[in-house]
């Protein structure tokens, strides 16, 4: 069958409902008609007023981009037949002089990207029509205003002239007319202005460029509606890669390959007088998840006026007080009942009321807060509408991060400055900026700053990725600012109206105080009661409570279900007891990678720089006893730490000359001291070290002396570590503690290096448990890291107790990237070309994961009680767990603040694994 392009959705005059669904489930039809698209019919289908339309495809989209911005065969016809059909349906057409059809033309993703892309309102409307609007409406200034509207619109949207000329063109006539207000402008001001705008883009757009809209040599405003609807949708799919779309995509992780769908929909209008209104609203409250309609409208205006912030809104709860709203205000709880029922979670939505008859406009899937989304999950579980396992995939993992992340020291003492809308929760402390640039530039300096804005528009998208918190003094909790930092997870406080922001002086005075804040300045916002404070109030750490520890304990018993599929563990990569402790709070069962060099920081660093130097051996050995000593200590702490659960202990790894100081600083100091005319013999001893800190050096130290190939030139080293590991073990024991430790040699290239470093491993603990009388029974195992290990593991194996996957250096070594450097050096470009999907230190990369694919078969065929896990940062990532458990992974090891999101993480891939979430019966 050949593709379809179009899909029809919503009843005609006639009440027939023409909806063509584009999929059997919205979760199918979405990635056709986008999810506007498929909501809007979904809503038609269940029988909800919503004006008719039709959507053109996603894959329409791509294909126009990809074939150069040109339409394939057929696909104009298409269009155009589902133009006249709307029409037929309606008994109206575009242009009309009697009675004209106006429509918008909107963008429509499979994903939502909320004010990214472009819009274009009132389309069909010309010289001629506007008068068939005035008779049709009996409202000269309404039909003047739109078409004013629609110039304007048009002419930036699609011809992309400057706004800032017909906004000031607005400002101009305001003044000429003493008048402060859009509103206070008649219908013949208004008439004039669509004069005035139409100049605009005659004289902005450039005839030889667009010479569709080219009439006697000069361009002019496309009178011809059809050519209106096809260069609107031309500009709607363009806008696909606009560049805060493209932002978006990436902060999002959604893939540029997809393209956005447009919907054409017949007009419906908000701001017809006083009967007539529009909102967004969300079925329960997106900040708190607490069950409550939520959102605002405002009587007598269009859709894009709510979001803007432009006038302040009424709360949605007023809706059925106001006259001639009463009844629509009724229906419209109904309706949010209805989609609850419908679409069984919290819904998002955008109405119109035209003079009192309520029109839905949009609903999808409400974005919301971390807090919400388990708060929601929760409700929807208890009230019988899902099962655990869907309440359980109902939070995004990577959300958690917001509640994981700072909050105001509950015991911090402070003045609340002034108070705005708690937008979206959480902390934060930085300095005032007043742009989005200004944001960057900070966030490039590791500064941390809270965007002060009187509302955001989407072009401050990047400053608001870059800004720790946003604060705003205009706008509601459904502006831009409020929904894009929800999404985000970002802290929010917005509408702060004793802000008064002199964007241009760079500075804000606070009514009602003596404050000025200028740039540079210290703030604090608190985004979930809405208080500003002047200066850093102390942050701290949340714990896991409540709805957080609740769905974290469902998402462990799945994890841990062994008739759901395999057991999926998840451990935490910890290198001292409070970190131990921290990861056992936060519900690690084990600790998955003890980095001991991590153990040699601060004051021991001396100690082990006195080994590394010294040249006698009574030194070394010295220095040695002194090591084993700290390193039995630590030891302890770790065990006791985590009592009864595995500390996977790894041997040193790092290259030796980390330790060491830097030979060109000393180098300097030599210099200095040789200017001080110190004498010969200091001299001496300071050459000598220079010379000995010279011979540590290499000029591959990541591919040179380090792993078990330390332990191999320097046995006593792995002695002593291993001596320090039994007897803090045994030590332990016999004082009824239950020590788990497992020792780990990194960096195993070959078999033949395992077997040795294991021979001696194996000699000190049977040593030390003779001495003590305690019976130890360490496992040893290594990390696969290299490739060469990984595709030899089936000889490896035979010696390992268990393998742990190192996908920092296995994707080092895979790529031959040096992960030290390249994340700055061209990853970024990388990403940008697309010659990577994803940083391969961030998502395990396909190609790596081959690697441990192999890794894992080949432990299993040597020995089929290894336990494989993984320690590389990728073990904290999400979309990188799911791959693990499907390569057979028995746990994941990440940093202690990630465990929460990694234990939500391995249960959702478990459940997806394993045939999706189980439903209610
Ligand atoms: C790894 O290489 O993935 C690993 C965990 O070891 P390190 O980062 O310490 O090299
Ligand atoms: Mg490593």
């Amino acid at each position: 069958m050949a593709e379809k392009h179009v899909y029809r959705f919503g009843a005609g005059i006639d009440g027939v409902n023409a909806t063509e669904p584009a999929g059997e489930t919205v979760d199918q039809a979405k990635w056709i008609v986008g999810g506007k698209g498929a909501n809007l019919a979904e809503m038609a289908k269940i029988g909800l007023p919503v004006p008719p339309g039709f959507s053109i495809t996603c894959q329409t989209c791509v294909a126009y981009a990809n074939a150069g911005n040109t339409w394939a065969d057929g696909v104009l016809d298409e269009i155009d037949a589902a133009r006249e059909n709307l029409e037929e349906r309606m008994g109206k057409k575009l242009g009309d002089p009697k009675d004209p059809l106006l429509v918008s033309v909107r963008s429509g993703a499979p994903f939502s990207m909320p004010g990214m892309m472009d819009t274009v309102l009132n389309l069909g409307l010309n010289d001629v029509s506007v008068n068939g609007l005035i008779e049709q409406t009996g409202n000269e200034r309404f039909a003047w205003d739109s078409y004013r509207r629609f110039v304007q619109m048009f002419s930036n949207v699609v011809m992309g002239v400057d706004g800032d000329l017909f906004e000031d063109a607005i400002n101009e006539k305001k003044a000429e007319k003493g008048v402060k207000l859009d509103t206070e402008l008649t219908a013949e001001d208004l008439k004039d202005l669509t004069q005035t705008f139409k100049q605009i883009f005659a004289v902005n757009v450039d005839s030889q460029a667009h010479p569709e809209v080219t009439v006697d040599g000069c361009a002019a405003f496309p009178q011809d509606p059809k050519l209106q609807l096809r260069l609107a949708i031309e500009a709607v799919f363009g806008s696909w890669m606009n560049e805060r779309a493209i932002i978006y995509r990436k902060q999002n992780k959604i893939s540029d390959d997809l393209g956005t769908a447009v919907n054409v929909q017949v007009m419906v209008f908000g701001n017809k007088g006083e009967t007539s209104a529009t909102g967004v609203a969300f079925t329960r409250n997106p900040a708190d998840g607490t069950k409550e309609f939520y959102g605002d409208f405002l009587v007598n205006a269009q859709g894009e006026d709510v979001v803007a912030g432009i006038r302040n809104t009424e709360p949605i709860a007023d809706l059925k007080t106001v006259p001639g709203l009463e009844e629509a205000g009724k229906q419209l709880d109904e309706i949010f009942v209805k989609l609850e029922e419908h679409y069984h979670d919290m819904m998002d939505i955008e109405f119109t009321i035209e003079q009192g008859k309520l029109w839905m406009l949009q609903t999808r899937v409400g974005k919301r807060t971390a807090m919400a989304a388990l708060a929601i999950a929760m409700q929807f579980e208890a009230e019988g509408a899902i099962s655990r396992e869907e309440a359980v995939m109902r939070v995004a993992p990577e959300q958690l991060d917001q509640l994981l992340h700072p909050q105001f020291d509950p015991k911090a003492d402070f003045k609340v400055l002034t108070k705005g809308m708690n937008a979206s929760p959480g902390a934060a402390v930085g300095k005032v900026v007043f742009s989005a640039e200004e944001a960057v530039h900070c966030a490039n300096k590791d500064q941390p700053c809270i965007l002060v804005r009187w509302e955001t528009t989407p072009d401050d998208l990047k400053g608001m990725v870059a800004a720790e918190g946003i604060l705003t003094s205009h706008g509601g909790k459904t502006s831009h600012a409020a929904v894009i930092a929800r999404g985000m997870g970002a802290p929010c406080v917005c509408g702060a109206e004793a802000l008064k922001i002199d964007a241009k002086a760079k500075e804000v005075a606070v009514s009602g105080t003596d404050v000025v804040l200028h740039e540079g300045d210290i703030i604090s916002i608190n985004g979930t009661t809405g208080d500003v404070i002047l200066g850093a109030v102390p942050l701290v750490r949340p714990e896991l409570t409540g709805d957080l520890e609740t769905i974290l304990e469902w998402a462990d018993e799945i994890r841990r279900d062994a008739s759901r599929g395999r057991i999926f563990g998840v451990r935490a990569n910890a290198d001292n007891p409070e970190d131990a402790q921290l990861s056992r709070d936060f519900g690690a069962e084990g600790i998955g990678l003890d980095r001991t060099e991590h153990m040699f920081l601060g004051d021991r660093k001396e100690i082990i720089q006195s080994f590394i130097l010294a040249d006698r051996t009574g030194a070394k050995q010295q220095a040695l006893g002194q090591l084993l000593k700290v390193q039995t200590d630590d030891f302890l702490g770790m065990f006791k730490a985590m009592d009864g659960k595995t500390v996977i202990v790894r041997l040193l790894d790092p290259p030796l000359h980390e330790f060491l100081d830097n030979p060109r600083d000393y180098a300097v100091e030599l210099a200095h001291a040789e200017d001080r005319g110190e004498s010969d013999i200091q001299l001496k001893a300071r050459r000598d070290l220079l010379a000995r800190l010279d011979s540590f050096q290499e000029c591959n130290p990541m591919l040179g002396l380090r792993g078990c190939r330390l332990g191999i030139v320097y046995p006593e080293l792995t002695e002593m570590q291993v001596r320090a590991i039994a007897s803090a073990t045994a030590h332990l024991k016999k004082r009824g503690f239950d020590p788990k430790p497992e020792i780990m040699v990194p960096l195993i290239g070959t078999v033949e290096e395992l077997k040795v470093v294991r021979e001696q491993i194996e000699g000190v603990i049977a040593g030390v448990s003779e001495q003590t009388g305690v019976e130890l029974h360490i496992p040893v195992g290594c990390m696969i890291e290299i490739p060469r290990a990984a595709v030899t593991a089936d000889e490896i194996g035979k010696y390992a107790d268990f393998f742990s996957f190192g996908t920092n250096d296995l994707t080092q070594m895979g790529f031959g990237y040096s992960r030290d450097d390249v994340e700055s050096a061209f990853i970024p470009l990388y990403l940008n070309k697309k010659i990577l999907k994803t940083n391969p230190f961030e998502t395990l990369d396909p190609g790596i994961a081959k690697l441990v694919k192999l890794g894992v078969e080949g432990g299993h065929q040597a020995n089929d009680k290894i336990v494989c896990g993984v320690c590389g940062e990728t073990g904290g990532d999400p979309d990188s767990i799911q791959m693990y458990y499907d390569l057979g992974l028995d746990y994941v090891s990440c940093s202690p603040y990630r465990v929460p999101i990694a234990r939500l993480a391995a249960a959702q891939a478990k459940i997806k694994s394993n045939g999706g979430a189980q439903k209610l019966a």
